[in-house]
């Protein structure tokens, strides 16, 4: 565990480009170059077709609620401020077995529904006791 959890490690390999895309405001997910279908959690070989070859590629950004938890409870300090948030699990558009973990935002909690569309909204996860910032793919509910 790095000295800023719960903040994501940014530098990771495997997931650097996604946060680097979500601190220029897009969501980038890795796409096989074999099979055309997108990989989610990023890592080869393509769990599709076998293949070695991804490339990250810019996504919409529009899903839907595939699944969510209230968190009510404190279980590390750094979230004591922030509660009740709201944890999620959104299926991408272009690919709905692309599952993202993520936080949802701007949804009073009596408006969640499984399958309500989403938007990723780019937001700083900041948390007490913490130095710097990350900015992340949150999502909200999509407008219309
Ligand atoms: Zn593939």
């Amino acid at each position: 565990m790095h000295a800023d959890f719960p903040l994501p490690d940014v530098q990771w390999e495997p997931t650097r480009q996604f946060w680097a895309a979500a601190a220029r405001g897009t969501l980038m997910i890795p796409r096989c170059d074999a099979c055309g279908r997108y990989v989610w959690y990023p890592e080869t070989p393509c769990r599709h077709c076998g293949a070695e070859r991804l490339t990250w590629t810019e996504v919409s950004g529009r899903g839907r609620l595939f699944s969510w938890s209230v968190v009510r409870h404190a279980w590390i300090p750094q979230f004591a401020d922030r509660l009740p948030l709201v944890t999620g699990l959104v299926a991408l558009e272009e690919e709905p077995a692309v599952r993202l973990v993520t936080y949802i935002v701007d949804c009073p909690l009596d408006r969640l529904r499984c399958d309500m569309p989403v938007r990723a909204v780019f937001r700083p996860l900041r948390y007490t006791g913490v130095a710097g910032e990350v900015v992340a793919p949150l999502f909200a509910p999509a407008e219309g």
